[in-house]
């Protein structure tokens, strides 16, 4: 068998079935903004390789990062041991966090510092005597990944269904419909009140990926609805968790998205483009008062720990990303391409198959009526040369934040050529994630 063969037989990919797989490409190396395959195509990363990739794929700074820590240790157990790439990554964060926000946990993918957040909020209201408050309020339209706590945050009617019974019920307020660059209108929180009006006593924390609702619903808000988090939390003694993994580290132009609003959160997580994707790695990052009232709380330790926690090459490889973060224009960057994004994908708005096209930092999405069918989609990544990865009624790109705007250009094209691709058949079930 060739490894593609053995790979189809054998190996579940993401959302993918073993039975009926979908094709995949055999990657063999990747640098710069391109991933090259085994059959010789060249392909620009026009999605970050799910949007983590800010740098460009094997950036020499992060490699030689990885390289020198891998030849001094590549491991050690975090409990019972700190060590420098640990220590000089906190300390890196706690320098870029919003104002607050330096106490850190380093978890081992997305999910899981999410898993982290909600159960530092539980913890927190246990400590100040309010056990019932052990449910945390999300937004319909997120995604917060896929473990089991990290998907029942996650937007109630998607695929998480199937899992309903091994899945906590959380509290949700309606999709933000206001756009970023809309006009606020209070009535779009009207639901967020009800919901804490309802429900408060029994809610830790309120938690939501701020400004850009990435993976599930790809809808940029206003960001006048986390001021109203803000107020609300502040009010009822919740906590506000914002999730930045997707929309953090300049992807909508500002460094974090929540920026616009102003506020600042009592705990965040990072992730995805933390290592400018080279390995993986995640972090909460909490306030002192978070930290300080589980601190004296029963018990006192924050019961968490997983086995990989800290992983110095993955502290090393977010190191060297956070250095290149700190050099280079990063908001400029995707400033430049949100105006080629605007010159380039804005125009395909008239297509007849077209919903919606919104732009936002280095984000285009366009909003298809029906998705191309797969042969139209690896026809036009062979073609224009571009790799995207369609999902439900979205054709979308976030471009390593380096690419140039000829790159840019480039996958304006394929955008073009997908969007205007006729319509496959209708979805199947199940067929609307990643
Ligand atoms: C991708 C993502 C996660 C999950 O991260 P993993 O590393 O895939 O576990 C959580 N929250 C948001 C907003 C994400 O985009």
């Amino acid at each position: 068998m060739t490894p593609l063969e053995y790979d189809r037989e054998r190996i579940w990919h993401p959302y993918a079935s073993l039975g009926n797989p979908p094709p995949v490409l055999h990657a063999k190396s990747a640098s710069g903004v391109a991933i090259v395959t085994a059959d010789g195509l060249k392909l620009v990363d026009a999605v970050s390789s799910w949007w983590c990739v800010a740098h460009g794929h094997n950036h020499p700074a992060i490699v030689e990062a990885i390289r020198r820590q891998s030849e001094k240790m590549c491991h050690v157990m975090f409990g019972g041991f700190t060590h420098d790439p640990a220590v000089e990554l906190a300390e890196k964060l706690a320098a870029i966090a919003p104002p607050g926000l330096d106490r850190v946990f380093f978890a081992d993918s997305g999910s899981i510092s999410v898993e982290v957040a909600a159960k530092m909020a539980v913890q927190y209201q246990n400590a100040l005597g309010h056990p019932e408050r052990n449910r945390l309020l999300a937004l319909k339209g997120g995604y917060h990944g896929d473990t089991s706590l990290a998907m029942a945050l996650s937007d109630p009617d998607g695929m998480h269904t199937l899992f309903k019974g091994i899945m906590t019920k959380h509290f949700f307020a309606e999709k933000p419909t206001i756009s970023t660059w809309g006009e606020w209108n209070d009535a779009d929180a009207e639901s967020l009140r009800r919901v804490v009006d309802e429900h408060g006593g029994e809610i830790a924390a309120i938690i939501c990926e701020p400004v850009f609702q990435a993976a599930n619903a790809m809808n940029f808000y206003h960001p006048e609805y986390l001021r109203e988090m803000r107020r609300i939390c502040d009010e009822r003694g919740m906590l506000l968790i914002f999730d930045e993994i997707a929309a953090g580290f300049y992807r909508t132009g500002p460094l974090w998205a929540h920026s616009r609003a102003n506020i600042v959160p009592d705990i965040m997580t990072v992730g995805k483009a933390l290592t400018g994707g080279h390995m993986t790695l995640a972090a909460t990052l909490a306030s002192g008062k978070v930290a300080d009232t589980i601190s004296n709380g029963r018990p006192s330790a924050f019961m968490h720990g997983p086995t990989y926690m800290a992983n110095p090459l993955a502290c090393a490889a977010a190191c060297a990303s956070l250095d290149l973060f700190a050099k280079g224009d990063y908001e400029a960057n995707a400033k430049r391409i949100e105006s080629v994004f605007a010159r380039r994908v804005m125009p395909l708005k008239a297509l007849p198959n077209v919903v919606d096209v919104r732009i936002l930092g280095a984000a285009a999405v366009v909003e298809v009526r029906r998705m191309p069918a797969q042969s139209d989609i690896s026809r036009v990544i062979r073609h224009s040369g571009v790799w995207l990865r369609p999902f439900g009624n979205f054709i979308y790109s976030m471009p390593p934040l380096v690419a140039d705007d000829r790159t840019i250009d480039r996958i304006g094209f394929a955008l073009m050529n997908l969007a205007a691709s006729p319509p496959g058949p209708p979805p199947e079930d199940g067929d609307f994630h990643e």
